[in-house]
């Protein structure tokens, strides 16, 4: 080993893992692909040499990389620009991970493995096999992705290899090969008179070693289901010990032997083991049972803070956003939302597909509604292997990380590759014309044309007013101006016409330019830009509804901050978060001020979230207030709400508050500064009532959380809640005579009950 040995040569540096002796790295580091190759090698190394120190290293670099530079997908190197590692629990969303990394992290673990002798370091082999490196090849096996983002846009498509299409993949493809070639040497290992079940892979083996002879069958639907069964044919018979490895996610493993349940199973380094005389024919089963589970990762990941993945077995699922009406950001999922997996033959090849009953946040306009929500997840690997579309493993169970969705699947007549159509009702306000931190769609390199920017509505709306939000690089000194003109048109059996009696279509930078007409109901609306000649064009943003957005105004704003900040729908991440627009009443302190949001007409509300800002870690002089209520106008006046709960001042999160409904033109939030100090708020959200199901109504009604599970009869009178709500009962205490009785009449078997529901089905059996 010669690594950080410079003497007669120049070193290659840390990114070449080469700036001291590999004894001496702390953890992976550099190129992320190449650190977790020559760690595999280190591994393979250690095993050959037997020395410490080539152990040590390898188990200190394999615990750091688990524990805080790795995707929950096995997804390694965090960092695009240097396709490398990022620092400890760097790890956003958009991350790199290089297929190729993940085939390296694989066979990094699998050395792991042969090395110790520990279950553990299998798990991580397994989730590269199935998830990480799987994801880069497509289901059809002709295309390849290059980098494995835990959430990406309708650009982030897989490549050829080969071919006339470009760009091309160039390493990825025959790394995946290479680990999927050398998967049937991975599925059991041996020592002494020890055989290792590492993989639950559907085969036949030959097993024969100095002290082995034997054939092993091994049949299962993993990692559909966690039940395998083995067949042991001993060429003689003969003792030995059979280890099953237990997956680190799996509780209650059951264990037969002949049929016969091991009981008191113990692990040791993460096997079972079973030693006997085998016979030929002995059969053992192994029970993995398979509960969906949600995911929560270290709290230092900020990216994955306030949300929450699923996984089933060693399968990580994403929700696209062709399965979830286009509008996954908006998932909201509860402590109490359940999922259910089910085997779907004609999805994506035959997968186990997850549905739960979830919340989505919609922003209506002038403000947000929770509705419930059916949410369906899809394994990772098969990402991306449909339509176009959005794709997220990491989905928000607090609302600090939901993107309230608006109304309509964005579509354009071009969009400049490196731009994305989700921009244009991502429900992100720029800050101005040319403001580069959110997405944007733009017609670049098309100049002079013609082009349009559409919203299609899976049912009929209304819709009255529209705007739009220009991209506009006048002072960047770029090839994009305001279009020369635009308008706005509507589908009408299946024909665009043009809005009736619209005001003027504006062009001003740094502003929505709102337009208003006579209402139309349609599935679609667009608008059509006439660019100017030598320029191109794009949209930041755009809105078409009856609801322009909520007017924001305040008591008293400081001259290099926003009342905007309000309601552009950027969610900061912490309170002192400096890269979204803000509002702040310095330089007043100690004083009382106001915040409030004015509505084009009146809204039913029932809650307000604010997130305050305070720069108590930046040692300025902003600090959340020392108190505030919610008011809101009602006949000219200002009215308190009847608040149900307190006020709350955390940082860090929204601040929600829960009031009896009432309907206002205009509400605001008055507060309280502490003494000495200033205040300002980074965003501010008016609720209406949430829209409950029939059944979550009922359960709320009777005071139940409306997640119950409509199976369960928490009363014990024998009456599941479902039962009890589809005959019209009380949830709890049913006495037995409340139950309809059928009674024959005139040849016919009836059953009669009161408040028959429309969301339940009733259906007759008959069993003899
Ligand atoms: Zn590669």
């Amino acid at each position: 080993e010669n690594r950080g040995n410079t003497v007669g040569r120049v070193s290659k540096g840390s990114y070449n893992q080469d700036d001291i002796s590999v004894f001496l790295q702390p953890t992976l580091q550099g190129h992320a692909v190449r650190s977790a190759l020559l760690a595999s090698g280190m591994a393979v190394a250690g095993r050959k040499n037997s020395r410490a120190d080539y152990r040590q290293t390898v188990e200190r670099w394999w615990q750091n990389m688990v524990d805080a530079r790795m995707y929950v997908t096995g997804g390694l190197g965090a960092v695009a620009a240097h396709e490398g590692f990022g620092a400890d629990y760097e790890l956003p969303h958009d991350g790199y991970a290089e297929t190729c990394a993940a085939v390296a992290g694989g066979f990094f673990s699998h050395n792991m493995n042969l090395l110790t002798g520990q279950a553990k370091y299998v798990d991580v082999l397994e989730r590269e096999l199935y998830n990480g490196a799987l994801s880069g090849v497509s289901l059809e096996g002709d295309t390849y992705y290059y980098t494995n983002p835990l959430s990406s846009g309708p650009n982030h498509r897989r490549w050829e290899w080969a071919g006339a299409g470009l760009p091309l993949t160039p390493c990825c493809p025959p790394m995946f090969l290479k680990l999927n070639s050398a998967l049937p040497s991975m599925i059991y290992a041996t020592k002494d008179s020890t055989v290792y079940v590492n993989l639950f892979v559907g085969s036949q083996a030959s097993i024969k070693t100095g002290t082995l002879d034997l054939g092993l069958t091994q049949a299962t639907d993993y990692p559909w289901n966690g039940v395998m069964n083995y067949t042991v044919s001993p060429a003689t018979e003969s003792t030995f010990t059979l280890k099953f490895r237990v997956p680190g996610w799996a509780e209650n493993p059951e264990l037969r032997v002949n049929g016969q349940l091991v009981s008191g199973l113990a692990l040791v380094d993460g096997y079972a083991a079973i030693t006997r005389q085998w016979q030929a024919g002995d059969t053992v089963g192994l029970n993995l049972p398979m509960p969906v589970k949600r995911v929560k990762s270290d709290p230092r990941v900020k990216a994955d803070r306030g949300r929450v993945a699923l996984m089933r077995g060693p399968v990580v699922y994403c929700f696209e956003g062709v399965d979830n009406s286009n509008a996954s950001r908006g998932i909201m999922v509860d402590e109490e939302d359940s999922f259910t997996a089910t085997f779907v033959p004609d999805l994506l090849g035959g997968v186990m597909q997850l549905k739960g009953r979830t919340s989505i946040i919609r922003n209506l306009g002038d403000t947000v509604r929770r509705e419930p929500f059916t949410a369906r997840a899809v394994p990772f690997f098969a990402n991306q292997n449909r339509a176009a579309t959005t794709m997220d493993v990491w989905v928000a169970d607090a609302s600090t990380a939901v993107q309230p969705v608006v109304a309509g699947t964005p579509s354009a007549s071009y969009c400049n590759p490196g731009d994305t159509v989700t921009a244009l009702n991502d429900g992100l306000v720029p800050r101005l014309s040319d403001d580069e931190s959110l997405p944007r769609m733009t017609w670049w390199n098309h100049k002079g044309t013609s082009e349009w920017a559409q919203l299609t509505y899976n049912k009929p709306r209304t819709i009255s007013t529209v705007g739009v939000y220009w991209w506009d690089e006048r002072r960047v000194n770029r090839e994009c101006r305001v279009p020369q003109s635009w308008s706005v048109q509507y589908l009408a059996n299946g024909q665009w016409l043009p809005v009736q009696g619209a005001s003027a279509y504006g062009v001003a930078i740094d502003q929505f330019n709102r337009v208003t007409f006579t209402p139309v109901e349609t599935t679609a609306i667009r608008i059509v830009a006439q660019l100017q000649a030598g320029w191109s064009a794009g949209i930041l943003e755009m809105f078409a509804g009856t609801r322009p957005p909520a007017v924001p105004t305040a008591s008293h704003t400081w001259s290099f901050d926003t009342v905007n900040a309000y309601n552009d729908g950027r969610t900061p991440a912490a309170s002192d978060d400096e890269s979204i627009p803000r509002h702040s009443y310095w330089d007043h302190k100690g004083t009382a001020e106001w915040a409030q949001l004015t509505f084009a007409a009146p809204r039913k509300l029932a809650s307000l979230e604010i997130y305050w800002w305070d720069e108590r870690r930046l040692n300025r002089d902003c600090r959340v207030p020392s108190s505030w209520t919610v008011q809101y106008l009602s006949n000219g006046q200002w009215l308190p709400v009847q608040a149900q709960g307190s006020y709350g001042t955390a940082m860090d999160t929204f601040n929600t508050v829960r009031f009896n409904e009432f309907e206002t033109t205009a509400i605001r939030v008055a507060l309280q500064i502490q003494l000495g100090w200033s205040a300002g708020i980074l965003e501010m959200r008016a609720y209406e009532p949430a829209l409950l199901s029939p059944v979550q109504t009922w359960l709320a009604q009777h005071g139940m959380s409306t997640g119950t599970n409509l199976l369960s009869d928490s009363d014990g009178d024998g009456i599941s809640l479902l039962t009890a709500y589809a005959l019209g009962l009380e949830p709890n205490g049913n006495p037995a005579s409340n139950m309809p009785s059928p009674a024959l009449s005139g040849g016919n078997l009836g059953l009669t009950f009161w408040g028959a529901r429309t969301d339940v089905t009733y259906a007759a059996q008959s069993s003899t």
